[in-house]
Formats: C-alpha cells, structure tokens, sequence
C-alpha cells in the first residue's frame, strides 16, 4: 500500500525553511518584524523565543499544524529576557506544562519574577502600551528552568544544538548552534535585518543597542564567535533567515563602529537624545541610499521608528556608563 502524503497546510504566520526549522511571525509591532522559531526532530520540538503574551495562540497553532502535541515540546528557550522575545515564555511554559526552560543564568531570576522587567518596561512604554503590546507577565516555576553556560550541549530528539554566551546587545543573551542546519538561532547579537528592505543586492542588516546593556566591544567579540562555526545561515528574531552571513557580519561590524563614532562625537552635545536619533537615522539612510532603496526618507523612518528611538536610548546609557 503506498505510504499517503501527509500533507500539511501551515497558517499564514508559519514558514516551514526545512531541516525541521519553522520560523512563526509573532505578529508584535508588524508583520515580520518579531519572531519565533519551533525547531522539530525526530517527533520532539523547541521553541526558541517565543515573542510576547500575544505570540502564545500562534505558537500553539502551529504545533497543531504540524501535528505535534504539546507534549512533544522539551524545551522552551528565549535568547535573552527582553519582552519581545520571552514576555510570552512564562505563559507559554503554562500550556505546555512537560516544557522545560532554557534561560541564560543572568536572565533566569526575571523569568521566575518578571515584576522587574515589567516595571522597567512600564518606565519605558506607558500603561497603555504596556497593556497593550504586553498584557501581563506571567513568572516560571523555578523548578522548571534550566540555566545554560557557554558550550552548553542540549538535543531534540537526536539533534544537537550548542549554547555560546553572547554578550554585547545583553549580558543575559546566549545564542544558539544548530549543527543540522550549520545556523545560529541568534536572538539580536546578530543585529536586526528586515524583510522589506531586501533587494537585488541582498539583505541590509544594522546593529541592535537596545538600553540597558549595550556593549559595542563584547558585541564585536560575540559575532566573531558566532562566525568561528562557519555558519551557512543566522536565524535573526528581527526577523527570519538570513544567509551571505561573511557580508551581512561586515556590514554589521562597520556599522557599529559608526554607532560608536556618533556616540562619542555627540558625548556631551546639549539635547543627546534627540541628536543621537538624527544621527543614528541619517547613517541608515546613507547605507540604505548607497544600495539603491526604494523607499523615500518618510517610509524608512516609519519602518525603523522602534529602532531608531531603541538604539539611541541604548547608546545613551553606553555613553553614560563609561
Ligand atoms: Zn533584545
């Protein structure tokens, strides 16, 4: 009797990229702006990030559309603590109650109390954005969650996967070795590539300084470990795969020293804040120029609003600390 063809129809938030790996739009801020991945092997499965609160129905979904049940799920794994990564890690750990949690050792006390990011976020955002994008954190039991070191080794199924400790956008983000598909599941230490801004000549990709542990020269450093695997392709939260992985680390590596310049530069100008954001804004927009983007200014602001506001917060607290 031939075998039937399971074929499977995935939502419209789900892209299968093969080798087991499924990358889930979140959904937060825009489409394809915040990912999920669920790796699969051998019947078991990981979420690593898991976006936020909001990102919960859609992760459930698309184990469902894989025909996977939510005990086939050993592994819960945010890249690091910020909300638009695990701000759904403790619900998600909830319905999937045999999960374990991966958490880096710096970010584990905020997964078990999040009333400290919430608070640092409200500061941030506002009630109502907070509300809204967020919804309420809910903390692991502490007996559930794992934290990892550098070198770490954890499998799915018989899959082998590699914890690097990657300082730089946070001291509590590690990134994550799939040898299976030679990627690295790489949180924001890899910076941030859109998906509206790919053309002929590729993707673009800029660095992510995010307050309040931004740390130009540990970044530096955390990408040149990444590259040391040779890895074939990144998996980016911000947002899916990327591959010409040599070029984008370049690319990324020269743009944070142009970060760095423009920090110093503007060290002691009279309204930082706003002088950072101009400058941070212009240097996207002379390499989005240099390649020919086919935006105007108006549209690229719209689309790197978050990150322009996020990265110049970010390099003012590095400026501060020095
Ligand atoms: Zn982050």
């Amino acid at each position: 009797m031939p075998l039937a063809r399971v074929r499977m129809t995935l939502p419209a938030f789900v892209e299968a990229l093969g080798a087991g790996v499924h990358v889930i739009d979140t959904g937060f801020n825009r489409p394809r702006f915040d990912a999920a991945y669920l790796l699969v092997n051998e019947g078991r499965a990981a979420f690593i990030d898991t976006g936020t609160n909001f990102a919960v129905p859609r992760l459930l979904a698309a184990l469902d559309a894989l025909g996977l049940t939510r005990d086939a799920v050993d592994w819960i794994i945010p890249t690091h603590v910020h909300l638009d990564h695990a701000g759904g890690a403790g619900l998600l750990m909830r319905e999937v109650p045999g999960a374990r949690m991966l958490v880096h050792p710096r970010g584990l006390r905020h997964m078990v109390d999040p009333s400290a990011l919430y608070r640092g976020a409200l500061a941030v955002y506002g009630e109502a954005a907070m509300a809204r994008d967020y919804g309420r954190l809910v903390g692991v039991d502490a007996a559930r969650a794992t934290t990892t070191h550098d070198g770490m080794l954890i499998y799915v199924g018989g899959r082998r996967l590699r914890f690097a400790d990657t300082p730089g956008h946070a001291l509590h983000h590690h990134c994550l070795w799939d040898e299976a598909s030679a990627g690295w599941f790489t949180g924001d230490t890899f910076g941030l590539s859109y998906r509206e801004f790919d053309d002929a000549r590729g993707p673009w990709i800029l660095p992510s300084s995010t307050p309040v542990q931004f740390d130009p020269a540990a970044l530096r450093t955390s990408v040149a470990r990444l590259l040391e695997a040779r890895p074939r392709c990144m998996y980016l939260t911000h947002y899916g795969r990327v591959g010409e992985v040599e070029r984008l680390a370049a690319d990324l590596l020269v743009m944070l020293q142009d970060m760095v310049d423009i920090g110093q530069a503007l060290r002691h100008a009279p309204q930082r804040h706003a002088k950072l954001r101009e400058a941070l804004f212009a240097m996207y927009l002379r390499s989005l120029r240099a390649r020919g983007c086919r935006f105007d200014a108006a549209e690229c602001a719209t689309l790197l609003e978050m990150d322009i506001e996020l990265n110049s917060q970010g390099l003012g607290v590095w400026l501060d600390r020095q």
